[in-house]
Formats: structure tokens, C-alpha cells, sequence
């Protein structure tokens, strides 16, 4: 048997073993497949991407974006800082690499230096004689006297600012604040956008003038609002300052705002200081990009380009800058006017956010659509490592750097095809290890259930030549003791009656007992072959037992046994094989003789029992053991102790019972217990038409 196991698992196991290695094999296969897939598409994702990218840069560089830049054009320094396109900062550059656009306008103000001939007017004279009296003499009522003769003396606006100034300073001095107060409230309001004599505009100067004397005044919250005026002019780029000048009235006016709107203050005010810090400065902004074109682009640019002159090299190309912890990128190219025969040097910072956020996603969603590549862009240091699941990583996508654009980012590229493709091995792969489990398992159970016929039909092959042996034991005790006493019937003629009448006895009874157990056998041999027929008619089965019983009553009395007979009166026709039904009371009491070696008691019954009549033979002899109970039925089975006392039982008597109570449309039931007796009964069913005849 184990053999056969072993012809059975082992091929199992050689065909698991085998497709189990195809199967990774396979799996390989695939993933290299997957990943070569993958570079290809990453190649041409980054090729095409990098080459829409050149395509914006060549846009924004072509010359027609720069001529209204060059001083070609009329008012070109009134157009403000060039924006192309309104996104990114261009500069034109002239050929000695001065900065054409965006317009300088640095400690430009306008007017604000002296103009052409006044050194001789009456201004100027008054002008230097009160300035005399306030630098030299210190003698200040007169000089503000002096000053204000001064303003009153010229119609040009620039002087009257200069000299009114003036008078302001020595009103101060004077601590006079209410007169002092008044003149710098005049020059806030009408003389704003003029510059005293070091270029500082009277719009923030007076501002900042006004609000210490108003100090002295104690008003100075009623004079916070001019000063948050003058900080958004100031940063919106209303003077053209230098970045020092600036940076020192942003400081000015932002430390004394600070200070004042600290604890409380008007909330209107606070709230439109705030807006106005939120947003940048787009002066300083302007301010920084000349910086950076100044400090970082234009060196570089340089050297480039009189490098490039000596080679054949375009004089175009990138420039990667970090200016204050920020990285940008710089493309610049060279123009020629040829009309006016000159060269210009064209180029752009780019806009990162606007390329991160909103060009990079139009062209990768544009190459998904038409490739089914799937692009993300990421910031170099990114790991993928968030919670979002749309945004992670995927462990197989390929990461590649941009080729030609040194931006700080990385293409993550992942291929929704090869994701299909994937997922469609994957369903494969499980649906081959389905079916090899299942077959595994089909084999297997094939195995367990041929081990299970196997030793089924060993036992049984055991049961039939103990069957063999024991029948031939049976039938040898009854013809031994016939053909003995048969010989001595022939050869002593002188014996008694009484002993000759007792050997025919003992011949008969033997016979008979003969007769039951090959009768016994052929039954057997018919229930096996499937041939018992019964010969079912309709009688009184009470009477069939009656008759049964007398007939074997001698043979019990004789070995000792009492026999209580309880036959119910009255019990209805049946429909029952005579002979049968016989069969079954003369087993069921040679059971109970074998197997009652001291209590001789035996009952027999006859009972209805709801719809059925129920046989019972009933003994107090030594009982069966509850686990033998379920076994005892089978053919050729004999509890071990009957086995062990070699009675000589032939294991059928109780298969037959079975059988022909079953035959009946009926069962038996066995209730036993070991050293108190057992009881079997056969319940067979009274049939409705009977009941209609009763
Ligand atoms: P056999 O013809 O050998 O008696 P049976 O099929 O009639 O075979 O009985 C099977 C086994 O059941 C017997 O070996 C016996 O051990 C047990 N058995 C049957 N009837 C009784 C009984 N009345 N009391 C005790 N054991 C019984």
C-alpha cells in the first residue's frame, strides 16, 4: 500500500516540483520583459519631454519678443521690466553685456539734481544764505524765515520742495512742531515724488518726518495710515530706488509700524499692514533680478560667450544660478539686428512653478494620452514616502533625471500597459497554481481512498478465510456425530430401543442444525450476490413465530434455557416471508443460547409499537461491548471475545437479520451491556393497507 502511495505522491510531487520552476521561470521572463519595456518608454518619455520644454525656450527667446525690449523702439524704458509671455523674467543684454531691459532706474529720480541754471537766480542766492545761517550760525528762526522767502521766491516745484525742506528742519530745531508739522504735511502731500538733494523721495522722508513730530505732538496714531501708504508705494516701485535707499526706508517704516501696531493699535490698520507685508515686493523683485543678473548671470555670460566665439559653438544655452538659497535656471541666446548690425544677448529666468505646476503636468498628461506612458514628475530628494497612495512610488517604476534642463526634479515613468500586462501574468500565475493545487489534491484524495479499498479488502479477504475455517469447523461437528452415531445403528444390533430411539434424535437434531447453517450460508451467498428475493404474503405473523418457537423449544429446554414467550393479542395481518421471518428468530435465539453461559433466561416478544410490529428476543447471557454494537452487523464480524472462545460462529447470523428486515421495509435495534444481557428487536412496518383489512 505504501508503495502505491508512494506510485502516486511522488509523480504528483515531480509535476508540482516541475511547473512550480516553469512558473518562476516564467515570472522572470516577464519582469525582464517588463523592465526593458520600461527603459524604452522612459527613454522616449524623457526625449519627448525635455524636446516640448526646448520648444517653450525657443518661443520665448525668439527675437520678435525682444525687439519692442530693444532701444529700437520708442519709449522702451516706460514699458517696466519685460515679462514674456507674463511668466517668466527676460533680459536683453547689449553687446558689451549692459543690461538693456529690464529699464535701470536706480538713484534715478527724476529732477533731482540741480537744474540748468540756477545757480544764478535769486533763489539760489537766498538759498545758500539760509543755509548759512542754519549750518554755520546755527541761527535758525532766521534761516526758516529765510528758507520760506526761498520757496516762495521760484515756481519750480523741485526748489520750493528743497527749500521747504529746509525751513522744516529749522522749525525742528526751533521745537517748533506745530509750524514744523505743517510744512512736512505740505511736502508729503504735494511734493511726493520728488527727491531731496541725496535722491531720498519727499513721499517717504516727509512720511517718517511727520510721524516723529507728531510724536512730540502726541498724535502720532493718526499718522500711522500715511506711513502704511508709504510702505506700499515704496514697494510697488512708485520711486526707482537703489536697493540700499530701499532697503532702508522699508526698514524705517516697517520697524516703527511694527512697534506701534504691536499691542492692539486700530485693527483696520494692522489688517492692511498685513496685506500689504503678504504679498512680495514686486520692486524688490524687480530689485533682485538685476541684482542677479548683474552679480550672477552676466560674469558667466561672459566668459561663455567669448569662449563660444572661438569654437563653433552655438552662443546659446543654460545657466544654473542659486541666488539667496534659491535655485534658478537662466536661457539666454544670442540676437543679431541686421538692420542696425548690432548684437543683442536675449535670455529669461525661468518660472519653476510655473513649469513644475502647470507645464510639466499639460505635457506629461499629453504623452499619457497618446502612449499610455505614464509620467511623474518629483523634487529630487523625494522618496515617494508619504501616505498619499496616488502619490507613492511604485517599487518597479524607473526614475530618470532630466537630461538637458538641470531643474531639481526627477521623472518617475510607470507604463499603465505594462501595469495590464503585469496583472494579467499575475491572474495567470494564480489561475496555474489553482489548477495545479487542485490537481494535487484530486490525486491525493485518490490516493487516500485506493489505501482505504485496499486495506477494506484485505480485511475482508481475512474475514473470508476465517469464515472458511470457522464453517467448516460448524459443518464438521453435526456430520461427525451423524456418521457416528449412523454406523453404530448399523453395526450393533443389540441395542436398547431407548438408545437407538436417542440416536435418531441426535441424528435429526443435527441435521437440522445442518440444514439451518447451509441454509444460512446459501442465504448469505444470495444477499451477496444480490439475488435474496423475498416471498412476501399477507398472514399472521404472530402465528409464524408461535410456530417457530415450538419447534425449537425442545432444542433450548434441552440445554436448560426458560423461555418466556409475551405474543401481544390482536395484532394486525402483515405482509412477511414465512421462512425468512423464521430465519430470524431461529439466529436471533441461537445468538442468545451461545452467548448465555450461566443465566438461562430467554424472552421472546411480539409487540405493537405505533405503526409497527417489533420482535424482540431478549437474553441476560454476557452482552456486547458499546463499541462492538455499531460492527456486529457487518458481514463475517464476531466480537473478539466470541472470536478468542473459538465458538465456532460463522459472523453471517446478524448480516442476515439485517437484510431481511431491511427486505421488510424495516431495521433492527440493539440494546446491550456487557455481563447484563442483550436485545435485539426487528422493527418491521405495518403497511396502511394492511391496517384497512384489519
Ligand atoms: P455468529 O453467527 O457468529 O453468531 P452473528 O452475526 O450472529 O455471528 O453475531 C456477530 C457477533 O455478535 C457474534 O460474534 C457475537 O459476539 C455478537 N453477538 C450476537 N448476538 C449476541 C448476543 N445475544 N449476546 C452477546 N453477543 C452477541
Amino acid at each position: 500500500m505504501f508503495i502505491f502511495l508512494i506510485g502516486i505522491l511522488a509523480p504528483s510531487l515531480i509535476v508540482g516540483f516541475l511547473s512550480w520552476s516553469a512558473f518562476s521561470k516564467r515570472r522572470e521572463a516577464f519582469r525582464q520583459v517588463i523592465e526593458s519595456q520600461l527603459w524604452i518608454s522612459g527613454e522616449t518619455a524623457a526625449e519627448s519631454i525635455e524636446s516640448a520644454l526646448q520648444e517653450y525656450e525657443g518661443k520665448i527667446l525668439s527675437p520678435e519678443n525682444f525687439t519692442e525690449l530693444s532701444p529700437l523702439s520708442q519709449d522702451s524704458r516706460e514699458s517696466g521690466p519685460p515679462s514674456v509671455q507674463g511668466r517668466e523674467r527676460a533680459f536683453l543684454l547689449d553687446a558689451e553685456f549692459r543690461i538693456i531691459s529690464p529699464p535701470a532706474g536706480v538713484d534715478d529720480i527724476p529732477l533731482a539734481r540741480w537744474g540748468e541754471g540756477v545757480y544764478d537766480t535769486p533763489f539760489m542766492a537766498l538759498f545758500q544764505r539760509a543755509e548759512y545761517l542754519e549750518f554755520t550760525r546755527k541761527r535758525f528762526q532766521q534761516a526758516a524765515d529765510l528758507y520760506e522767502r526761498c520757496a516762495l521766491s521760484t515756481p519750480i516745484a523741485q526748489l520750493q520742495a528743497f527749500a521747504l525742506e529746509g525751513r522744516g528742519r529749522c522749525l525742528v530745531a526751533l521745537a517748533e512742531y506745530e509750524g514744523a508739522f505743517q510744512v512736512y504735511q505740505a511736502l508729503l502731500n504735494d511734493y511726493a515724488r520728488f527727491g531731496n538733494q541725496v535722491g531720498h523721495p519727499y513721499g517717504l522722508l516727509a512720511a517718517v518726518r511727520l510721524y516723529n513730530i507728531a510724536r512730540h505732538l502726541q498724535l502720532q496714531q493718526s499718522l500711522l495710515r500715511p506711513l502704511i501708504d508709504a510702505l506700499e508705494r515704496l514697494r510697488n516701485g512708485e520711486w526707482p530706488l537703489s536697493s540700499a535707499t530701499f532697503g532702508f526706508y522699508a526698514e524705517e517704516l516697517e520697524s516703527i509700524l511694527e512697534s506701534e501696531l504691536a499691542d492692539g493699535g486700530d485693527p483696520d490698520l494692522q489688517r492692511s499692514y498685513r496685506a500689504i507685508k503678504q504679498n512680495p515686493s514686486p520692486y524688490l523683485q524687480e530689485l533682485q533680478f538685476r541684482q542677479v543678473l548683474e552679480e550672477n548671470v552676466i560674469p558667466v555670460l561672459k566668459e561663455r560667450i567669448a569662449f563660444s566665439r572661438y569654437s563653433n559653438e552655438p552662443q546659446k544655452g543654460r545657466l544654473p544660478v542659486t541666488f539667496d538659497d534659491t535655485y534658478m535656471l537662466v536661457s539666454y541666446s544670442r540676437l543679431a539686428d541686421v538692420q542696425a548690425d548690432r548684437i543683442y544677448y536675449a535670455g529669461f529666468i525661468w518660472n519653476l512653478d510655473y513649469i513644475r505646476n502647470r507645464k510639466l503636468p499639460e505635457i506629461t498628461d499629453a504623452l499619457a494620452r497618446t502612449t499610455g506612458i505614464q509620467v511623474r514628475v518629483i523634487d529630487e530628494g523625494d522618496r515617494g514616502e508619504t501616505r498619499d497612495r496616488s502619490r507613492v512610488i511604485p517599487k518597479d517604476a524607473l526614475s530618470l533625471t532630466f537630461r538637458q534642463f538641470p531643474f531639481p526634479w526627477r521623472f518617475i515613468i510607470t507604463q499603465t500597459a505594462l501595469e495590464d500586462l503585469k496583472s494579467a501574468a499575475l491572474r495567470d500565475n494564480i489561475f496555474h497554481g489553482v489548477l495545479l493545487a487542485i490537481t494535487l489534491g484530486l490525486m491525493g484524495l485518490g490516493a487516500l481512498f485506493v489505501a482505504r479499498d485496499i486495506s477494506r479488502e484485505a480485511e475482508i479477504t481475512r474475514q473470508k478465510s476465517e469464515f472458511v475455517h470457522n464453517i467448516s469447523h460448524e459443518l464438521k461437528t453435526p456430520l461427525t456425530l451423524i456418521r457416528l452415531f449412523g454406523e453404530t445403528l448399523r453395526d450393533k444390533t443389540t441395542l436398547s430401543d431407548e438408545t437407538r430411539s436417542e440416536a435418531y434424535g441426535i441424528i435429526t437434531r443435527e441435521s437440522e442444525r445442518l440444514s439451518h447453517m447451509i441454509n444460512n450460508v446459501l442465504d448469505f451467498s444470495r444477499i451477496e450476490m444480490g439475488r435474496k428475493e423475498f416471498n412476501l404474503r399477507t398472514g399472521d405473523l404472530a402465528e409464524a413465530i408461535r410456530e417457530t418457537l415450538e419447534s425449537y423449544r425442545y432444542h433450548l429446554e434441552k440445554k436448560g434455557f426458560v423461555v418466556h414467550e409475551e405474543i401481544e393479542a390482536g395484532l394486525p395481518p402483515m405482509e412477511f416471508d414465512r421462512e425468512a421471518m423464521a430465519s430470524v428468530l431461529i439466529n436471533l435465539l441461537s445468538n442468545a443460547m451461545k452467548f448465555s453461559p450461566e443465566n438461562k433466561d430467554v424472552f421472546v416478544r411480539l409487540a405493537r409499537r405505533e405503526d409497527s410490529v417489533v420482535l424482540q428476543v431478549e437474553d441476560r447471557g454476557i452482552g456486547i461491548s458499546r463499541s462492538e454494537l455499531d460492527k456486529i452487523f457487518e458481514r463475517f464480524y464476531r466480537t473478539e471475545s466470541d472470536a478468542a472462545s473459538d465458538s465456532g460462529g460463522s459472523g453471517l447470523g446478524l448480516t442476515i437479520i439485517k437484510h431481511i428486515a431491511e427486505g421488510h421495509g424495516g431495521k433492527v435495534e440493539v440494546r446491550s451491556e456487557p455481563g447484563r444481557g442483550s436485545e435485539f428487536s426487528v422493527i418491521l412496518p405495518v403497511t396502511s393497507s394492511e391496517e384497512g383489512k384489519k
